[in-house]
């Protein structure tokens, strides 16, 4: 079997696993306050599964996967898992986690094989952090952030939601962060997914307004970072500080999409922002084999839609992002 190529011909080779659909954060644009229906854990798939699963998109040509929920680091022995999708080869292998938890394992996870860590921050207030994340303690993600900078990785990128009214006085701030301890920093539009999404509207905040923003205190010179995905990167120049801006909502980017999310249950969603799914527990647990199993992610490719619809049906998506794998 060769590469994963959908209806649009976009070539598929990336893969996001959602290890669990938990949070041991509550941030008011993704998961609502008091939400209480994850799926049992006995609904999640296997280590033995994920592998299984992954092994397949492997022969079917993926090469970059991810690892996230959820927050991914709340599962338990997450670091096994690691080991054994490291060991199918996987050219890169990097994790998406809010941070929290970051101190004790970053060096475990960057044993095991993460090559790359992406790390969720929306303030440097304590206050404001906590306000934001239900709670979350920010010093606990910066130990973690300087863990995973002794830990060896590089870069480090640290993902910021921008929120109008809500921390956008602080971009200014992040970016000098970023500069002294040498992050990548990517600023991402709020997407309205899941309950938040008339929250999430207030708050928007269209990125290229940011960016003229920017530009009045730093000189932004275009730059192009390979494997940077779907960010447009900026280097402020005279520092080491590449900023990626991801804008899904004010130009999109789906005509270069080239991923697939593996919810924490095997629910194979195709987009985002739509409903396309398939049930691959259902397959495993029925003893399909390894071609029936490659058959069934061959068709669901076929399934990928052309695109998000956010701009136009912004309440459409009931789905969390914390189900679906961020
Ligand atoms: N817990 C991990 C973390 O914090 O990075 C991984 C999962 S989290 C769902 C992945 C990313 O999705 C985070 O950077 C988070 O800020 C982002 N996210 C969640 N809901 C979002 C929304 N409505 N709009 C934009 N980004 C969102």
């Amino acid at each position: 079997m060769d590469a994963l190529i959908d209806r649009f011909h976009r070539r598929i080779e990336y893969v996001r696993v959602s290890v669990t659909d938990r949070c041991d954060l509550r941030c008011t644009y993704c998961l609502p306050k008091g939400f209480k229906e994850f799926d049992e854990p006995e609904g999640w798939l296997t280590f033995d599964e994920i592998e299984r699963i992954l092994r397949v998109f492997v022969r079917l040509g993926v090469h970059r996967v991810r690892i996230t929920g959820g927050e991914p680091l709340v599962r338990r022995n997450v670091v096994d898992l690691v080991s054994r999708l490291a060991g199918l080869g996987i050219p890169d292998l990097s994790l998406s986690t809010n941070g929290v938890r970051l101190a004790r394992l970053a060096r475990p996870l960057r044993a095991a094989g993460v090559s790359r860590l992406n790390v969720s921050l929306d303030s440097l207030r304590p206050d404001r952090f906590s306000e934001i994340t239900g709670g979350g303690r920010l010093r606990k993600v910066c130990d973690g952030l300087m863990a995973a900078k002794s830990a060896g990785f590089s870069p480090i990128k640290i993902n910021t939601v921008a929120m109008r009214g809500v921390n956008d006085d602080e971009f200014e701030d992040l970016i000098e962060f970023c500069i002294v301890h040498g992050f990548m920093w990517r600023l991402i539009e709020t997407m309205p997914i899941g309950s938040t999404g008339r929250a999430a509207q207030k708050q928007y905040l269209d990125l290229q307004s940011v960016r003229l923003r920017l530009a009045e205190r730093y000189d932004l010179v275009p730059v192009v970072v390979p494997g940077g995905g779907p960010a447009r990167y900026l280097r402020v120049s005279g520092t080491d500080l590449v900023i990626g801006f991801i804008t899904p909502i004010s130009q999109h980017f789906c005509e270069t999409c080239n991923r697939v999310r593996l919810a924490a249950d095997g629910t194979l969603y195709l987009c985002l922002g739509q409903e396309h799914s398939v049930d691959l527990r259902a397959l495993l647990r029925a003893d399909a084999s390894d071609e029936a199993l490659a058959e069934t992610i061959v068709a669901a490719v076929g399934l990928k839609p052309e695109r998000h619809e956010f701009h136009e049906f912004p309440q459409k998506i009931m789905r969390l992002m914390a189900r679906t794998g961020g």
